[in-house]
């Protein structure tokens, strides 16, 4: 394999160079159909089977454009504060492939629908990077192809490769920045947080899955270094389908020291796309990068071109839903979140899951205690995704409930969501089956005071003589007897009431 290459130490890089990044995302339309066909745009599937003969580039098929599509890539426009297009076409991007049977992608060339925008994005310490956005446009994906025999999954060294047209044709929208400058030591976590808000951004749109792990989410990033005072970018490398928010951080942090290091030594950087390998956080050598004229692009002669009316476009802008920002805004407001604790609720990635757990009728601080305390701690013991935990908002808020009217006591309430998590059924189900209930029969808990207080004759006298304090021991043997399953409050209560 390639040797790694040398890198510069991060702080030196930052001292001799600037950074430039550019940023490309990839998104899937979570449409019920392709792009130009009537094939279910559906993940996964066995091999082959969401296909037809207009995604397959069968001779002399017609494509038609998948109105919704265009209506979704007019609605993110929107919501990246874009200009849409009065007309635009599509275009075809030429090139072989053997996961492309048509042999040309069709795509957007100089004619996008959505162009000129912005997305502001708050960074970790609370301040705002302004990322502009020189685009967003229609396209299609390609298929997948599967490297058979190979060591690494990839074509080298594979005895046959196998492909998968499930996905050619399925929907894709590409959104482009402008080159992103004045971000010095911060390009790794503006790159991270760009993509992280656009995430926020396109989810509450509904209108991907916004799965960086399944590929409906893709970045690819571009890196260029000029040495300090110069004016001209340096050459850019592309690194392609990163497909995680960390890993988009540690690619460009790891092309900014590779980059400082050939720069340094005289060398010179070659335009190139690179991939990006998680398990050493590096970047190896791909193709090197076309050109836009290798690609021969010219209008898509079977496609009508788009001409959105400006009334629809009025009426997508004023049905977009509130930004994530904002509604972040509100809720701080409704619930009464100090900045702090807002930003605890968001990296946590537990805001709309605490927003859903409140919907469903808890008080605000319980369901946030819930999430970012217990759930994030089960979370990371099972290595799961917060959302992923097999708990639902609903069973959170039941779970509150049950404490709020003291049926349950904090610890005995953990002890329900464990089973519930365990797959144990519905909160009351977990009450039920495994005896969680608090005692609060009085004479059950009268009869296990006076046992306690007949084991331990010298803390009785003392509570007796007025030394309330002592009867924390006798509370603790009660809890003891009754498994943890008594209210302490009641039970101090009933211990002095019993001590006269
Ligand atoms: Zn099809």
């Amino acid at each position: 394999m390639t040797a790694v290459a040398e890198v510069m130490d991060y702080d030196e890089v930052l001292e001799r160079f600037d950074p430039v990044l550019g940023l490309e995302v990839h998104v899937e339309l979570n449409t019920n159909t392709k792009m130009f066909c009537g094939c279910a745009n559906v993940f996964g599937g066995e091999p082959n089977t969401h296909v037809c003969p207009v995604c397959l580039g069968m001779p002399g098929a017609l494509p038609a454009v998948n109105g919704k599509a265009v209506e979704s890539a007019m609605r993110i426009g929107l919501a990246l504060n874009c200009e849409i297009a009065e007309w635009c076409r599509f275009a075809r991007k030429n090139y072989f492939y053997p996961d492309m049977p048509k042999n040309f992608q069709t795509s957007q060339y100089d004619e996008p629908i959505a162009f000129n925008g912005y997305l502001d994005v708050e960074l970790d310490d609370g301040s705002t990077y302004r990322v502009d956005i020189e685009r967003a446009h229609m396209e299609e994906d390609t298929g997948k192809s599967l490297h058979v025999g190979g060591a690494t999954g990839r074509i080298h060294g594979a005895d046959y490769s196998l492909l998968d047209y499930n996905r050619a044709g399925v929907p894709l929208i590409e959104i482009v920045t402008k080159p992103l400058v004045g971000t010095g030591a911060r390009a790794p976590e503006v790159a991270r947080a760009y993509v992280a808000a656009l995430r926020d951004l396109l989810r509450g749109l509904d209108v991907s899955d916004v799965r960086m792990d399944q590929g409906s989410l893709r970045c690819d990033a571009n890196v260029s270094l000029m040495p300090k005072g110069a004016t001209e970018f340096g050459t850019r490398t592309e690194t392609k389908n990163v497909n995680s928010l960390r890993s988009v951080e540690r690619a460009v942090r790891y092309e900014m020291t590779r980059h400082a290091a050939v720069l340094a030594s005289g060398g010179t950087i070659r335009q190139e796309t690179r991939h990006f390998d998680e398990s050493t956080a590096t970047t190896r050598a791909g193709r090197a990068k076309e050109t836009a004229e290798d690609y021969r692009y010219f209008p898509e002669p079977d496609l009508v071109p788009i001409a959105p009316s400006r009334e629809w476009v009025e009426e997508l802008r004023a049905s977009l839903p509130e930004p994530p920002w904002v509604r972040r805004k509100h809720l701080q407001e409704d619930w009464g979140l100090t900045d702090l604790e807002l930003r605890d609720l968001v990296n946590a990635d537990a805001l709309e899951l605490v927003a859903a757990t409140v919907d469903a009728g808890a008080k605000p601080d319980d369901a946030r205690s819930w999430w970012v305390s217990y759930l994030s701690q089960q979370a990371k013991t099972l290595n799961q995704e917060l959302a992923e935990l097999p708990i639902t908002p609903a069973q959170v808020a039941r779970v509150a409930a049950l404490v709020a009217d003291g049926s349950l006591t904090n610890k005995l309430a953990r002890a329900v969501v464990d089973g519930v998590l365990a797959g144990e059924g519905e909160p009351d189900e977990v009450v039920e089956k495994r005896g969680l209930k608090v005692v609060s029969d009085d004479s059950a808990l009268t009869a296990a005071i006076d046992e306690a207080l007949a084991a331990q004759p010298d803390v009785a006298e003392k509570i007796r003589s007025g030394k309330v304090a002592a009867a924390g021991a006798i509370v603790g043997a009660v809890m003891k007897a009754t498994k943890g399953q008594a209210d302490a409050k009641r039970v101090r209560e009933l211990i002095i009431e019993r001590c006269g």
